[in-house]
């Protein structure tokens, strides 16, 4: 009979380590689907400070253009100013002359602010390169060693099942059902220890008679309130 109460501790150990370890393999994978996750964000930030980069410098190009157009408007009235007729002809080309000036003047002032956005969206790409650099390095190192410990946790799991197989094989029937099904109801714990006078798992108290009975392992006996296997505290 003492041999069965020192099964079932085993028993209970093991599924405790294999709930354990399942749980954190469990969450290998998520912790590093986070570092990929972390390590894309780094990339999408770089890849959106060099797409405004680019962006930017377009549109600095196209107002070069534009600026080169009011430009030679200004010029071609300026000429045309001295060659006019009338009152009237005069007057024209300088309010188209005045009309260029303020075209000009709005492109300069868009070149600046394009060129302001420009250093800004450097300095973001120059920070988000630095960081996407550290994080890929960093990342490769952390899921390397993620694996490393998921492989480890499977072998250590597989050990674990092969002993627990034994070990439930080696249990009567009857108890190893028992066993079963209470550890299905109370969340993966069957067996516990009499704690002083309260039952380890649900502290509702055992009587001192069936206390003292407990210690002499010669019968499985369990808790009237939770139905949990009660084994000596050692
Ligand atoms: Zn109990």
């Amino acid at each position: 009979m003492k041999q069965q109460f020192i099964q079932l501790r085993a028993l209970q150990e093991l599924d405790t380590d294999i709930k354990t370890l399942s749980d954190r393999a469990g969450e290998v994978p998520n912790r590093i689907e986070k570092l990929r996750s972390d390590l894309d964000k780094a990339r999408s930030r770089l890849e959106t400070a060099q797409a405004g980069i680019t962006d930017r410098k377009k549109q600095y190009k196209l107002a070069e253009v534009e600026l080169k157009a009011a430009e030679d408007k200004i010029t071609t009235y300026s000429v045309q100013l001295y060659s006019a007729k009338t009152n009237e002809q005069y007057k024209a080309f300088l309010k188209e002359i005045e009309a260029q000036k303020k075209v000009k003047s709005g492109i300069e002032d868009r070149m600046i602010v394009l060129m302001e956005e420009s250093e800004a969206l450097e300095r973001e790409r120059v920070a988000a390169e630095k960081e996407h650099a550290e994080l890929a390095q960093d990342t490769e190192g952390k899921v390397k060693s993620l694996e490393t410990e998921l492989a480890e946790i499977k072998a250590a799991l597989a050990e674990r099942e092969a002993h627990r197989k034994e070990l439930a094989e080696s249990l009567p029937p009857a108890l190893l059902k028992h066993y079963e099904r209470v550890r299905k109801n109370k969340n993966g714990v069957a067996v516990v220890s009499c704690k002083g006078d309260r039952c380890g798992g649900c502290f509702n108290p055992v009587p001192a008679q069936r206390v003292l009975e407990i210690g002499r392992e010669d019968r499985i006996y369990t808790c009237e309130a939770c139905g949990r296997i009660l084994v000596p505290d050692k």
